[in-house]
């Protein structure tokens, strides 16, 4: 089992590695430059213009940064890296996508801000669980002390947390929470309690890195709050939705570019992360 594990995971690896060291296609394809995207747009005689998929379009708006431009299958980073947008693999099962997922699987169910959302959830839907691994380490840090350069801390409510500083991170997590302070004292003791930002470690129960390693997600009071692990599935294997944090909560940490985890098939109601791609208006789900 442990060799079969160690074999997966260097698998993983060495596509990851393919993906990051990609030939450039013979094709040619037409570069599109996030400066030149409306220009490209706006000429609809070319012939060679570009249809972006949404998710690329949002990836580009969230990651300026960090992302120069696309062409039709590949996301050249600045650093001259490429990621490979679709790898073509099918994934069988739901752990095999998350174990595996290209930045195209990454942008494949679109997530809902905002009060209002299916309950119970549909199975497996996890709007921000699935992460293409290696966009993150090249953005957040390859390892912990890579990351560890990158974080400053922030006052949370008279506690000292550690976040990073990339993608403003840190400073994002400060107006979260001068709008908390502003909700009616009784909201108050689900957030000023927190569980923690930074924790370089995997994902319980899995070889696949949490995003609390990067230093961009947020555990919220422990006391009212539900995480999928902590409940035991039903007959069917099916896990029951619970959640006690307050919408209002939700919404404000959305504003500034956090995803709850509480819009989960796989709940975790005090988890907020950093993923501002799956909040722009072309990814969210329309109904
Ligand atoms: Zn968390």
């Amino acid at each position: 089992m442990k060799n079969k594990q160690s074999i997966s995971i260097i698998l993983s690896f060495l596509l990851a590695l393919t993906f990051c060291t990609g030939e450039k296609p013979n094709t040619q394809p037409q570069k599109t430059l996030i400066g030149q995207q409306s220009e490209v747009s706006s000429t609809p005689a070319n012939t060679n213009q570009i249809d972006l998929p949404a998710g690329i379009t949002c990836l580009l708006k969230s990651y300026p940064d960090f992302i120069d431009s696309f062409d039709s299958r590949i996301i050249y980073l600045k650093d001259g890296t490429k990621l490979i947008w679709d790898d073509g693999i099918s994934k069988s099962t739901f752990d095999e996508l998350l174990n595996n997922a290209s930045p195209k699987d990454m942008m494949s169910q679109c997530y809902k801000p905002g009060k209002s959302y299916k309950i119970p959830i549909d199975e497996n839907y996890d709007p921000g669980r699935i992460r293409h691994e290696p966009f993150f380490y090249k953005m957040y840090g390859a390892n912990k002390s890579e990351v560890q350069k990158n974080l400053v801390t922030i006052d949370w409510f008279g506690r000292k947390l550690k976040v990073t500083k990339i993608n403003s991170v840190n400073k994002r997590l400060d107006s979260v929470k001068n709008e908390l302070t502003k909700l009616p004292e009784d909201l108050h003791k689900y957030f000023t309690k927190t569980a923690g930002t930074f924790n370089y470690r995997n994902i319980a129960g899995t070889e696949r890195v949490s995003v609390h390693s990067f230093g961009i997600a947020i555990d919220l009071n422990t006391e009212y709050s539900h995480y999928w692990r902590w409940q035991k599935p039903d007959s069917n294997g099916k896990y029951k939705y619970i959640n006690k944090m307050p919408l209002e909560i939700v919404e404000i940490f959305e504003k500034y570019g956090f995803i709850w985890g509480g819009k989960w098939y796989h709940f975790d109601t005090m988890h907020f992360e950093y993923r501002p791609e799956l909040l722009m208006e072309e990814c969210t789900c329309k109904e």
